[in-house]
């Protein structure tokens, strides 16, 4: 039988005796594997454990599974080129899919290496990307290809990505795990909200707490020769089925076990601290108007970089 409103606490049991056992380990270098090998102890431990370590079974398997048959169809996906993952994980920032496909289609045809993007001039970068917003992502584009240009090659490691411009933790585990098959974890948006509704975690998603637990969680659950699949498989199960407000539960394959769905907490999952900082900016404004042949004529000019209402 499943018990409910337990998903968190089974989680510190879990990562409590998950800890005891990698100092063990430490200590005695032999060969076991590590899941096997806490499962069978935890079984003579705590109920609340097995049924982490049941639910996380499960719950790896059953998105696996339903990504198999609910994948998207995009256009970065039938490439392992990471240059062009790269290109559509900084598009889709702050970019819904429908739109940067789009973009993405533009880009690959008139930039399609590193070596092209890093050719062209900021302008030519910064025009193909009108309609986007957010123009910072376009000049950090640009500059990460030539960093990648300078290196001779795609960097490979989750550390080496990281060192891209523009590139985020998320960014880099996302094409380390797309690209390369390295086992890390993404967490970002749909992760938090698909981990805190099944396991009932309350912790709030923008705490150094709530990152940590979560991070530690997504990373628990990815089964290390399917990272690619399963973070895919996380970004489309809460993109199409685990939706912000209209989450599809009754034709979820994790409806049994689902702890929000049990406890009506759907709604209230994840939690998220309201930090609202007020800043007072004061900004003075020419408008420039003249006349010119019968013609109105407004000055415009670009904003520089750095901020949305960055002034020179
Ligand atoms: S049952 Fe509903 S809330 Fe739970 S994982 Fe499925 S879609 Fe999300």
């Amino acid at each position: 039988m499943w018990s409910f409103h337990t998903g968190l606490q089974s989680y510190g049991y879990f990562i409590t005796w998950q800890n005891i056992f990698r100092l063990f380990l430490t200590f005695r270098p032999i060969s076991i594997p590590f899941s096997t090998l806490l499962y069978n102890f935890s079984l003579t431990l705590h109920p609340q454990l097995i049924n982490f370590c049941t639910m996380t079974a499960e719950f790896t398997t059953t998105i696996l599974q339903w990504f198999t048959t609910n994948r998207r169809e995009l256009p970065w996906r039938e490439t392992r080129d990471p240059y062009a993952i790269w290109l559509s994980e900084i598009i889709l920032q702050q970019t819904r899919i429908q739109q940067g496909i789009a973009y993405w289609e533009r880009f690959m045809h008139r930039w399609p290496t590193a070596t092209d993007l890093a050719a062209a001039t900021e302008d030519e970068v910064l025009r193909e990307w009108q309609g986007l917003g957010y123009y910072s992502r376009a000049r950090n584009l640009h500059k990460a290809a030539q960093q990648i240009v300078e290196l001779g090659h795609f960097p490979s490691t989750i550390d080496s990505i990281r060192q891209l411009k523009g590139v985020g933790d998320y960014t880099a585990a996302a094409i380390a795990s797309i690209a390369f098959d390295l086992p890390t974890a993404v967490v970002d948006g749909n992760v938090y909200r698909v981990l805190s509704r099944y396991y009932g975690i309350d912790i709030p998603i923008n705490t150094t707490e709530g990152k940590k637990t979560f991070t530690a969680l997504a990373q628990e659950l990815l089964p290390p020769t399917q990272a690619s699949a399963f973070n895919q498989a996380m970004m489309d199960f809460g993109a199409i089925q685990c939706t912000p407000q209209s989450p599809l539960c009754d034709a979820c394959p994790l409806i049994e076990t689902c702890d929000a769905y049990h406890t009506k907490r759907i709604h209230q999952l994840p939690v998220k601290l309201h930090k609202l900082r007020i800043r007072e900016r004061h900004f003075s404004y020419y408008f420039i108007r003249c006349n010119e042949h019968n013609t109105t004529l407004t000055a415009i000019r670009r904003r520089p970089s750095g901020d949305i209402w960055a002034i020179e």
